[in-house]
């Protein structure tokens, strides 16, 4: 027995795991979500990113290949004119001119003279066989450097800030050209420390380190856009988001462990209840009279055990005969009705040898070694033949095992009748009952019910009736409760013998002997099962 501290202490506990399991796993589950959406993001970003550059590529391309048709004389006045003009269209070039074995010949904004006298190689090959520079100085207005294009002999130079206005589409950025001749990578753009050397050169996101990143790459370019962000940035963002959800979880979890741990300390509770309340003798009797059907006559009794506990609520057998069942203590339960129901009716069944007084085992009491031997010792001490009192056993705990079959011969040889309770409900065959020697099956209520219905459980009752008929067994039938479930099995062949509220209620042992005494002097004949 734990004392109210401990079991406030232990609640307190319960509760307090169940918090911080229910915070935890908020956290993980909206961390994910809040990565994933901020992951999404990303990737919208790098297609806008794509889109914008594959838009000047495509403009920078279509010049190129004007220039590389020009008829005028190479880096001749007309052809710089003509460059001049086509700059002026261009949405996106800011100078073009003709390049030769790496060096600039002349551009529309430099002319031929004081041209840089360094020769520029190519940072990457696309697969076209136009080049792309890098950083194509002297054009190097700010800290982005300016990229230029080559095809064949003409190259232009990218508008700077048209680079720097894809900023404003994503802070954090990096476009990787994948070079079709070197097979290797650069990541023009602002990379971090940590995300150098990372390749991106595929669609994928995903965690790198401490950031988080998307790639989407062109379907006609060998380019690919990059966008990141760290992720104490992302969880900065959605702070109130996690803090307000994981709070949630952790009242969730609170709750949910309060719940269980009081589901479980009345649980505990009602089983020891149930336990008190055996070893206090404090469970009550009620008996049902079965009566000969064609007759009417009571011929027996069922006795059924009531519990109500200490705080008042009655609690069905259904439940708590279960419960002692589980607990394995349904054996002190069994001894206790035996012992009330020979005691209610030792003086009945003494006049009366063919009365039967039926009580219910649970499964786990034919596999109990002291069962048979406590009724002998309880039929001894109430004085009575041991015909006298017929064993229930439910259907699918008499066929579940070779010794429940064994502890039902034994049972028949120490002089007790077996009957098969809630016959039809448990095991799907009939055929067993030619194997099982038992002396009746109580046909279960479901079937009674059935009756009139039209429905399928109804339609296999006659075989039912058949095969008891063809191995002498009695019929009980269970829960007749109208007139015309009466009639229905009234008409049958063989004796069947009934139980249900038509004919009584399971009432405390006064009252039955009040009922029955009432019968027999209406009728003048002496009660027998026979
Ligand atoms: P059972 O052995 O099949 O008992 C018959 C049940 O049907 C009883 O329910 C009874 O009150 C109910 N009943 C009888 N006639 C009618 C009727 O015309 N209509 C309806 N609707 N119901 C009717 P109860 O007393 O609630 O018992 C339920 C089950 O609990 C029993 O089914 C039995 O399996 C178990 N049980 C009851 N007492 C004991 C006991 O002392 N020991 C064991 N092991 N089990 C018991
Ligand atoms: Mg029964
Ligand atoms: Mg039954």
């Amino acid at each position: 027995m734990r004392t109210p501290i401990q079991r406030v202490f232990l609640t307190l506990a319960a509760t307090l795991v169940a918090a911080v399991c229910g915070m935890l796993m908020t956290f993980v589950l909206e961390s994910v979500l809040v990565f994933e959406s901020a992951e999404g993001r990303l990737g919208q970003d790098s297609v806008q990113l794509l889109r914008e550059v594959s838009a000047i590529l495509n403009e920078s391309h279509s010049v190129l290949r004007t220039m590389n048709a020009s008829q005028a004389g190479f880096c001749s006045d007309a052809e710089i004119a003509s460059f001049s003009k086509l700059l002026f269209t261009s949405q996106f070039l800011r100078d073009a001119g003709r390049i030769r074995n790496g060096k600039i010949e002349c551009s529309a904004a430099l002319g031929r003279e004081n041209l840089p006298q360094k020769e520029y190689t190519p940072s990457a090959t696309m697969p076209d066989g136009s080049s792309l520079y890098g950083d194509i100085s002297p054009y190097q207005p700010h800290e982005m450097g300016a990229l230029g294009q080559r095809i064949g002999e003409s190259y232009g130079v990218l508008d700077p800030y048209e680079f720097k206005r894809l900023d404003s589409i994503s802070v954090n950025r990096s476009a990787t050209v994948i070079d079709s001749v070197n097979h290797q990578f650069r990541h023009p753009g602002r990379v971090p420390p940590a995300l150098d050397g990372v390749v991106y050169d595929r669609n994928w996101g995903g965690r790198v380190g401490s950031y988080l990143m998307a790639t989407r790459c062109a379907p006609h370019y060998p380019i690919c856009m990059t966008t990141y962000v760290p992720i104490p940035q992302v969880m900065q963002a959605k702070r109130i988001q996690l803090i307000s959800y994981t709070s949630l979880g952790g009242i969730a979890g609170a709750l949910f462990g309060l719940a269980v741990s009081q589901l479980y300390r009345r649980n505990r509770s009602v089983v020891q209840q149930l336990r008190r309340a055996i070893a206090r003798d404090k469970l009550r009797m009620v008996y049902q009279p079965i009566v000969n059907l064609a007759s009417r006559r009571i011929v027996g009794a069922e006795a059924l055990v009531r519990w109500t506990d200490e705080e008042g609520f009655a609690v069905g057998p259904n439940i708590f005969v279960k419960l002692a069942e589980e607990r394995g203590f349904v054996g002190a339960l069994t001894k206790l009705v035996v012992r009330h129901a020979l005691h209610d009716f030792s003086k009945t069944l003494r006049a009366h040898p063919d009365f039967r007084l039926s009580v219910n085992a649970a499964g786990a009491d034919l596999a109990d070694p002291a069962f048979l031997p406590m009724l002998q010792r309880e039929v001894h001490q109430a004085d009575v033949p041991a015909q006298c009192l017929a064993i229930e056993i439910t259907e699918s705990s008499a066929v579940k095992s070779q010794m429940a079959i064994e502890t039902i011969h034994r049972l028949r040889e120490q002089g007790h009748s077996v009957h098969i309770d809630d016959f039809g409900t448990g095991y799907s065959s009939l055929s067993y009952l030619n194997d099982l020697s038992v002396d009746a099956i109580k046909i279960d209520r479901s079937f009674t019910q059935s009756i009139g219905t039209g429905s399928v459980i109804g339609s296999i009752l006659p075989q039912i009736l058949a095969i008891a008929d063809s191995v002498e067994m009695d019929v009980i039938v269970e829960g007749i409760e109208t007139e015309e479930q009466a009639n229905y099995f009234a008409n049958a062949d063989g004796r069947i013998l009934a139980q249900g509220w038509l004919f009584g209620h399971p009432v405390p042992p006064d009252e039955f002997h009040r009922i029955a005494t009432e019968d027999e002097e209406k009728q003048l004949v002496p009660m027998t099962w026979a």
